[in-house]
């Protein structure tokens, strides 16, 4: 993807945010822009970093860390790197080695594994649990009953730091059962944080990301309270169909 297109498209997602924030009385500062990069290059990443965009989402392990590597090398300080992808055992340590953020934790024993492999030098690696709250198809995530366990043993873990949820509603054909089903994700994030807040859990005042709305949704998104929207094809264009990869 050219430079220009890479830039006009940011402008214009950094506009529905901005519009949606405004629609909803909310400040654009609430909500952060992940672009998500998977299957593009590096060199799409790079571009987008000199727009100004730091942040960048990765669903396939091997694929992000490849293009850690390459821009590590390439000098492109002020890079984050989310995980947005599912983590197997055996991937542990390599993400807690290279990523910044993981934002698909749902379940306990993957969240150890990433606090005890987390390097001392680095700070606490940034976490979210992914909820799967309308028991879509897509049967990654905690369900709504388990994450307040799950949360509550997070908390605990000393190289983590639990920042809120992620969600990936089923898509829903109109604004108003997105908007729905985004709201069944805050009615959960916000009873998680009051509790969390109540019980002076370690940390527990920063729990306050909820990653939610992709590039078909994002204004729903926002309307229902997200404060990160992982934008993929709204930036960097369509995605050309996948061959299956192990995560
Ligand atoms: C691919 C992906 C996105 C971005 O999707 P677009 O529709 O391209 O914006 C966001 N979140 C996750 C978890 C993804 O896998």
């Amino acid at each position: 993807m050219t430079a220009s297109t890479i830039a006009n498209n940011l402008q214009l997602v950094t506009q529905r945010i901005v519009s949606a924030c405004q629609k909803n009385n909310r400040a654009p500062a609430e909500v952060d822009l992940l672009a998500v990069s998977k299957t593009f290059p590096a060199a799409d990443v790079a571009q987008a970093h000199a727009c100004g965009q730091n942040a960048f989402g990765e669903n396939y392990i091997q694929e992000g860390l490849a293009k850690i590597a390459a821009l590590r090398v390439a000098d492109s300080s002020g890079l984050q790197w989310h995980c947005i992808g599912p983590v197997q055992s055996n991937k542990t340590r390599s993400v807690a080695e290279n990523f910044d953020w993981v934002q698909t934790i749902d379940r306990l024993k993957i969240a150890q594994r990433l606090s005890e492999q987390r390097p001392m030098h680095l700070p606490p690696l940034q976490v979210l649990i992914q909820v799967n709250a309308d028991g879509g198809a897509n049967k990654s995530g905690a369900t709504p009953e388990q994450v307040m366990e799950l949360a509550t043993a997070m908390a605990q873990l000393p190289r983590l730091q639990l920042r809120g949820l992620m969600a990936i509603p089923e898509p829903q054909p109109t604004f108003a059962l997105q908007l729905q089903s985004h709201r069944q994700v805050k009615a959960i994030f916000d009873s998680l944080q009051n509790t969390l807040r109540n019980s002076a859990a370690p940390h527990a005042a920063a729990f306050d990301t909820l990653s939610l709305g992709m590039t078909d949704d994002l204004e729903a998104a926002i309307q229902a309270g997200s404060t990160m929207v992982r934008v993929g094809s709204g930036i960097f264009g369509r995605r050309s169909p996948q061959p299956p990869q192990s995560p």
